[in-house]
C-alpha cells in the first residue's frame, strides 16, 4: 500500500489551518478507507516562519494526532523554499505526495483522481485549474499575462497549474538532482520528466485570511521564473545586434554615396559612420559576451544532464527502483 504524504506550506495561515487540517483529515481517513492509501500516510504542515500563531497551532494538531506533522523552517524564505523543503523532507519517507496550499483554493477531492493516475502509472500529476470565476478579474488578468509572458519567454510551464500537484517518490528524487538556489517549482518539474498526468479542478475562493502573494510578490516570481529558466532575453539582445548592425551596413553605405555626391558637412560622414558601425558591433558583442553568460549560468546550475526512467538489464546493480 502507498503511503501518501499531503504537503501544505503555511505563511501566516493561523485563521485557516485548523479547517484545512479537518478537511485533510477527513479526505485521508476516507482514502485509508477505502484501501487507496496506507494506515501511516501524513499531512504534513511546513511553517514558512510564520508571524502568528501558525506554529503552536500545527503542534496543538500533533499532540491531537500524529497523523499531522510538521516542518518548521527558521525564517520566511517565501512560498517555493517553504514548498521545497516540505517535499525534500518526505522525500524518504513517502511513497508519493501531494501538494498543496494551506487556503483550500485548490478542490482537495481532486486527490482522488490524483491518486488514480498515479496508480495507473504517472509519477507526477498536476492540477489544473478549470475556470477562474472566483477570482478578481485583476488576479485573472494577471495571471493570464504571467504564463502567456512566460511562453513568449522560452520557460515551459503547464498552463493554469499551480503548486497543487502530486508526485512519486522517484520524482521526488529526481527533483533533488536539480541543485539551484532560485526556485521556480512549476518550471523545474516538467524538466524531471516521466509519465505525466493533469488532473482538473475548479479553484475556490480563499477559505480566510488573505493572499500572501500581493502584484510585487507575482512579478518577483515570474522574474525569477524567466531568469532561471531561459537564457531568451539575453539571446534577444543578440538578436537585436545583429538587426542593428545589419542596419548600420545600409547607413554607411548611404551615407558614402552622400559624400560622392557631395552631398555633406565636411567631416559628417566619418562621424555618421562610426557611429552607426560602432552601435552595431557594440550590441552584438555584448549579445556575443551574453552567449557565454548564458553558458556559464546554465553550467552554475548543475542540473542533471539525464533522468533514468527504467533499464532492461537483468545484471545486478542496473535494474531500477
Ligand atoms: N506561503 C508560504 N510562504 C510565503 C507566502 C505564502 O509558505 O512566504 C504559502 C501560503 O501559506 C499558502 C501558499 O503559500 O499556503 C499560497 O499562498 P497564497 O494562497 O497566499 O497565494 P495565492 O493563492 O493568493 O496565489
Ligand atoms: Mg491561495
Amino acid at each position: 500500500m502507498d503511503r501518501l504524504y499531503c504537503v501544505v506550506p503555511c505563511y501566516n495561515e493561523e485563521e485557516v489551518i485548523h479547517e484545512t487540517a479537518q478537511r485533510l483529515l477527513q479526505k485521508l481517513e476516507s482514502l485509508m478507507a477505502a484501501g487507496q492509501i496506507a494506515a501511516d500516510s501524513r499531512i504534513l504542515f511546513v511553517n514558512d516562519g510564520s508571524k502568528d500563531k501558525t506554529w503552536p497551532l500545527i503542534e496543538a494538531l500533533h499532540q491531537t494526532n500524529p497523523i499531522f506533522s510538521g516542518v518548521n523552517l527558521s525564517r520566511n524564505r517565501g512560498h517555493q523554499n517553504a514548498l521545497l523543503a516540505g517535499l525534500m523532507t518526505v522525500r524518504e519517507r513517502c511513497d508519493v505526495c501531494i501538494s498543496m496550499d494551506a487556503d483550500l483554493q485548490d478542490d482537495i477531492n481532486a486527490v482522488d483522481a490524483m491518486l488514480a493516475e498515479y496508480k495507473a502509472g504517472c509519477d507526477i500529476v498536476y492540477g489544473v485549474r478549470i475556470e477562474r470565476t472566483t477570482d478578481t478579474a485583476f488576479k485573472r488578468v494577471t495571471a493570464h499575462g504571467f504564463y502567456t509572458f512566460m511562453k513568449a519567454m522560452g520557460v515551459n510551464i503547464v498552463y493554469n497549474h499551480a503548486d497543487y500537484r502530486l508526485m512519486s517518490r522517484r520524482a521526488l528524487d529526481a527533483l533533488a538532482e536539480y541543485r539551484e538556489v532560485h526556485l521556480f517549482l512549476r518550471g523545474m518539474i516538467p524538466l524531471v520528466g516521466f509519465r505525466t498526468a493533469v488532473v482538473p479542478y475548479a479553484r475556490r475562493e480563499r477559505f480566510a485570511g488573505v493572499s500572501k502573494y500581493p502584484l510585487k510578490r507575482m512579478l518577483a516570481l515570474a522574474l525569477d521564473g524567466i531568469t532561471s529558466f531561459s537564457v531568451r532575453p539575453i539571446r534577444l539582445i543578440a538578436v537585436l545586434g545583429a538587426l542593428i548592425f545589419l542596419i548600420s551596413l545600409v547607413m554607411v553605405i548611404v551615407f558614402l554615396f552622400k559624400n560622392a555626391s557631395g552631398d555633406t558637412v565636411p567631416g559628417w560622414t566619418t562621424l555618421a559612420c562610426s557611429i552607426w558601425a560602432l552601435g552595431g558591433v557594440q550590441i552584438m558583442c555584448l549579445g556575443l559576451i551574453g552567449e557565454y553568460i548564458g553558458k556559464i549560468y546554465q553550467e552554475t546550475k548543475q542540473r542533471p544532464r539525464y533522468i533514468i526512467e527504467s533499464v532492461l538489464d537483468e545484471r545486478e546493480g542496473l535494474q531500477d527502483g
